[in-house]
């Protein structure tokens, strides 16, 4: 599994990089945007509107290559910019997860310290921290989820019937 990080270096790269490597023995990938410090610039952060049209490209991605790339639809929904700086502000990573320093002091809020800046968080642990402490986004999830596997499980069958049918034929 490929953890990519989405940068203003590296945007561009998306489709290229998801075609090469679906060609490998990687079983997937999952994308998620750069966490800018408090302060910082637009260096490495994309901004709402370019980070809206990334999702946009990944969802679009997601049918050519479902199963490659592996955040589901509903956490890229909740990382645009009309839901993101609403969730991010509260920090919900730091409600359910916890990390340390190397010497084994927590930090505050999250991985990056006391200095990370929230505002423009683009980690997938903090959608997924959204997503698991709201029943009312987590059940529709289940639901997606298993209901994906169904169809996937369906046209698996469907598809060897038919190369059955076609094998049997041409006896
Ligand atoms: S993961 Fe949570 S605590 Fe850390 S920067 Fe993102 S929103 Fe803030």
């Amino acid at each position: 599994m490929i953890a990519f990080c989405v940068t203003r270096i590296n945007y561009q790269c998306i489709a290229d990089m998801v075609k090469e490597w679906s060609q490998t023995s990687v079983k997937g990938i999952v994308f998620e945007f750069y966490r800018p410090m408090k302060g910082e610039g637009n260096e490495l952060w994309l901004n709402w509107a370019e980070r809206d049209k990334v999702i946009d490209q990944l969802l679009a991605l997601k049918e050519t290559y479902r199963g490659f790339i592996h955040v589901s639809d509903r956490i890229y929904h909740l990382m645009r910019s009309d839901l993101a700086p609403k969730i991010t502000q509260n920090g919900p990573f730091s409600k359910i997860g916890f990390s340390y320093d190397p010497m084994g002091k927590p930090k505050i809020p999250c991985q990056l310290g006391p200095n990370a800046d929230c505002s423009r968080c683009g980690c997938i642990l903090s959608f997924y921290s959204m997503l698991l402490t709201h029943r009312s986004l987590l059940i529709p999830e289940f639901a997606a989820s298993a209901w994906r596997k169904l169809i996937d499980q369906y046209k698996i069958r469907v598809s060897a019937i038919h190369h059955l049918s076609q094998k049997i034929t041409a006896h």
